[in-house]
């Protein structure tokens, strides 16, 4: 293994003379304490490392010892239901939640195995040589995705250490080769598949704004950009406990350690609405918190989206939640700052865009090297500083994304939750989604989603006149849009994440909610053309009850009931005589 010579220490960066060569993004330890770090320059003389850990202490003349090969993580089925720092090692919460400088990653339980394969068989790269038995589950037990040849020998069913040979093959070229049920890989490089898919199902998240009407294809990426409380982590959050994935890989990035403590608090306590079992279960938490050293916080994002292909290589859909990308980009500036790279806009080296593409071109729906359908969905919160969305990290983001949920710093301050905005949020995935939808009970959905945005956007546009006018000025078909606008605003996209019975909406539930209140668009609507004022219809017992009805109705059955409630309503308020259908003028 390679050499060098420490010359010159600042922060996370170290300057070296290589007594032998050292190659680009080489994982390397550092000193007497083998901090872990990683080859970012090679010079005439000299090589710069970038170190995960703390440096303080380290001097000139301490050694750096090559590992001849790039930074990688230990990947394993034990992963599930830990937590681990932005390199994947164990973080053991309590009195001391840090690993220690240098600390090997440290042993997992034991993983119960059966083989599914034979000696004499041959075993496929990235395909299946048993199945392992983990939280509540049953995964395969796959082959690292190059290692290829005829199983020699297979070890009987029974509990594991992770690092222990299960399989071993005698490969190609003819030597032996032993397999465990953890195997490294390099974070910066994405896993193999067979072939990309086209993500053409909706993530579901529970949570009305994003499936009704700005929605994520299982496979895709969105953004939720926001300035400071306006409810990014609670909404990554609700999404990592009320998605659909199988998996949840969550990377809480330069963020304070308390909030992430709240969930690791709540996750063991809240059942996965699927499988009935303990959420901690299908998650990996990853953290890289504030406090944790800033040059980790920029590879755990990979490490987070490494971890995450590694489940979907199983033929899991895993969604990764990051918190927050802002974090992450300040890390990767400080540490440019440090490598005397020329700054480029607000400090950030030229690369900030490239390395965004590199993290969520990652996202995808994928057919496995073993056959089976995977995806990565990946979602991350963007913090950019006093809420300004022009800034770098936002408008490169905002490139390689394809959902952008914004969270309204008005919206917010009204305590209107979620506070992601209708209208300059979007999603470009509507369209592709529409069949999904179609098929699970909103037969009209993109008509819907259309006809209820385009009614938002009409009510931006007067309730500017509305506040300079009195709306009372407003012709009475401009009145009843405010009226309508009101109505999709809270009783669709308000949705308190508290709320036990609201917090998280599936499927059928929103379906019953989107119907019942386009019914009642189309009845105030025919209501209007029979010349029925707009008051008139918000005096309706109904529509106080739609209003409210994220928090009270509750069930197929009260579904039902305030439909028929609906229909009564417009039904008493009949059409006053003297018109018909005639319209009334103002539209
Ligand atoms: P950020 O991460 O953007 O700084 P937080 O997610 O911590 O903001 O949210 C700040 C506060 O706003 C929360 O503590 C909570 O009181 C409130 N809040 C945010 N989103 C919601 C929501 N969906 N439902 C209810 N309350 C919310
Ligand atoms: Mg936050």
């Amino acid at each position: 293994m390679s050499t060098a010579r420490v010359t010159w220490v600042g922060g996370p960066v170290v300057r070296a003379r290589p007594e032998a060569p050292f190659a680009m993004r080489e994982a390397v330890r550092v000193g007497d304490l083998g901090l872990l770090g990683e080859v970012v320059r090679l010079e005439a003389g000299e090589i710069v490392v970038q170190v995960y850990e703390e440096t303080t202490g380290l001097a000139p003349g301490a050694t750096v010892e090559g590992s001849g090969a790039p930074l990688a993580v230990r990947l394993s089925p034990g992963l599930l239901g830990g937590t681990f720092d932005g390199l994947l090692r164990p973080l053991h919460l309590g009195d001391d939640p840090f690993v220690r400088p240098g600390a090997p990653a440290g042993a997992t339980p034991p993983l119960a195995f059966t083989p599914t394969v034979r000696p004499g068989e041959r075993l496929v790269a990235g395909h299946p040589f048993g199945e392992v038995a983990v939280g509540g589950r049953t995964v395969p037990a796959l082959a690292p995705p190059r290692v290829a040849g005829e199983v020699v020998r297979v070890a009987a069913a029974r509990a594991y250490q992770d690092d222990a040979t299960v399989c071993t093959v005698r490969a190609d070229a003819g030597d032996e080769v032993e397999v465990s049920l953890a195997h490294p890989w390099p974070v910066r490089e994405p896993r193999p598949v067979a072939a990309r898919l086209v993500a053409d199902a909706p993530l579901i998240t529970g949570q009305r704004i994003i499936d009704t009407f700005l929605p994520v294809a299982r496979g895709a990426s969105a953004a939720i950009p926001g300035g400071f409380g306006t409810g990014k982590t609670v909404m990554l959050e609700s999404l990592a406990k009320g998605c659909d994935a199988d998996v949840i890989v969550y990377v809480g990035c330069g963020e304070r350690g308390n909030e992430l403590a709240g969930l690791l608090a709540e996750l063991p306590e809240l059942e996965d609405p699927q499988s009935g079992r303990p959420l901690m279960e299908r998650s990996v938490i990853i953290a890289n918190t504030s406090n944790m050293p800033v040059a980790a916080r920029e590879a755990s994002i990979y490490t987070g989206v490494t971890v995450a292909e590694y489940f979907r290589d199983m033929g899991l859909s895993v969604a990764v939640m990051a918190d927050s990308t802002s974090r992450w980009a300040e890390a990767l500036r400080e540490v440019s700052g440090r490598l005397g790279e020329l700054p480029g806009e607000a400090g950030y080296p030229a690369y900030l865009s490239s390395r965004l593409a590199d993290f969520y071109e990652r996202a995808a729906r994928v057919r496995t090297l073993a056959g089976t359908e995977g995806s990565v969905t990946l979602l991350g919160a963007v913090s950019p500083p006093s809420g300004d969305m022009e800034e770098p990290v936002v408008v490169h983001t905002r490139r390689y994304v394809r959902a952008v949920w914004v969270l309204d710093t008005e919206r917010a301050h009204a305590r209107f939750y979620p506070a992601i905005h209708p209208l300059t949020s979007y999603s470009e995935e509507a369209e592709r989604l529409a069949p999904w939808w179609q098929a699970h009970g909103q037969p009209h959905w993109e008509q819907v989603r259309t006809r209820m945005l385009t009614l938002l956007e009409e009510e931006r546009r007067l309730a500017r006149m509305a506040r300079i006018l009195g709306a009372e000025a407003l012709p009475p078909a401009q009145r009843l849009i405010l009226v309508e606008a009101r109505l999709v605003n809270e009783a669709l996209l308000r949705q308190s994440a508290f709320s036990p019975v609201d917090g998280r909406c599936p499927p059928a539930r929103q379906a019953a909610m989107v119907r019942v209140v386009a019914r009642f668009l189309d009845l105030a609507e025919e209501a209007l053309e029979c010349g029925v004022e707009p008051e008139t219809i918000t005096a309706l017992e109904s529509y106080r009850r739609l209003l409210r009805m994220g928090e009270e109705v509750v069930g197929e059955a009260a579904f039902a009931t305030l439909e028929e409630a609906v229909e009564q309503d417009f039904t008493r308020l009949g059409c006053p005589a003297g018109h018909g259908g005639g319209g009334e003028g103002g539209r």
